[in-house]
């Protein structure tokens, strides 16, 4: 098995920020470097060991869905050919290739774009103490995983120092970024999604809800534009279900994160720091979750 890379050592480069999965870092002011590691996190905590393979999958998989979804919308990445990347990164391309991505920096909107085509997660905590989500009124009834009458956007601030996110009306994201702002990641999000789902269905996977993060960069002419940034449609920031075994009526199991969900549950962890390390069989069952899931969503066999 190879090494897991568990965090980047980029020496004097300054690192703009860690969250639980990515390194970022700050090569000049309107260019940023994201390297997806292979930490792996469950029920909000980074675990002990990292899964070989994860950060290039995650990578692939937003390449692949950037350019699948370039008619939609344009995206922030500039190239994720290392060889491309600026001189003072060569010295770090053995921890950097096929997991890095060089991208425009955004000016991002402190709102995040998530949608929902199925009744999951804090939808399904929100729907059964109101009967909406993010204030959209929901048919009664509705069971745990049900499929939505129609794919609806439920957006949430972000809350940082480790909060979870917390989900907020259209009218908050209004007020928040202006009617026509609010209107256009609304419009993009529901598109989008409609767009991927079409492909993940093909491909035999549901996708249940996912996020998407916008910003603003200047073009060539100095005009502001929407681009999609940060990652996209992985299943970091996707559920994804196989729509095989799919049975609405509970929660379904996570096409990556069951066994090791599973096996955190099985040693009674208490869910507090320090998060345990996993053992060897339960990092390879992972990893091969990772690669099915890339196999399926861009058959393609290898990395
Ligand atoms: P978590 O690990 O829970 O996701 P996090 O969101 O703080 O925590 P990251 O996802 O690694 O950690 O951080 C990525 C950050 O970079 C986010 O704040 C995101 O909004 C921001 N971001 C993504 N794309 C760009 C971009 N093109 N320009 C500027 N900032 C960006
Ligand atoms: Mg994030």
């Amino acid at each position: 098995m190879s090494e897991a890379l568990i965090q980047t050592d980029l020496g004097s480069l300054p690192l703009t920020a860690r969250g639980k999965v990515r390194d970022i870092y700050a090569l000049s002011a309107d260019r940023l470097l994201f390297v997806a590691s292979d930490r792996i996190s469950a029920f909000d905590h980074v675990l002990g060991s990292g899964i070989p393979f994860k950060g290039r999958i995650l990578t692939r998989l937003s390449l692949f869905w950037f350019d699948l979804l370039k008619p939609i919308v344009p995206n922030h990445l500039i190239t994720a050919d290392a060889t491309q990347f600026p001189p003072e990164l060569q010295p770090f391309l053995d921890q950097l290739e096929g997991r890095s991505m060089l991208v425009k920096r955004a000016k991002m909107f402190p709102v995040e774009c998530v949608v929902r085509g199925y009744l999951s997660g804090s939808g399904w905590k929100d729907y059964q103490q109101t009967g909406s989500i993010c204030g959209i009124k929901l048919p009664a009834g509705l069971r745990e995983s049900d499929r939505l009458p129609d794919p609806i956007f439920t957006p949430a601030a972000k809350i940082h120092s480790g909060g979870h996110d917390e989900n907020i009306s259209y009218e908050v994201v209004e007020k928040t970024i202006g009617a026509a702002y609010a209107d256009a990641l609304r419009s993009l999000t529901l598109k989008i999604y409609e767009k991927a789902t079409e492909h993940a269905g093909r491909q035999g996977l549901i996708l249940a809800d996912t996020k998407f993060e916008f910003g603003l960069v200047a073009d060539e002419s100095g005009n502001e534009q929407i681009v999609l940034a940060d990652e996209v449609l992985t299943p970091d920031s996707s559920r994804y279900w196989p729509a095989g075994s799919y049975n609405p009526g509970g929660p379904q199991p996570s096409f990556d994160k069951q066994y090791v969900r599973d096996y955190l549950e099985s040693i009674h962890w208490n869910k507090q720091a320090p998060a345990p390390a996993l053992p060897r069989e339960v990092v390879l069952r992972t990893g091969e979750k990772y690669l099915e899931a890339y196999r399926l969503l861009t058959g393609r066999t290898n990395l």
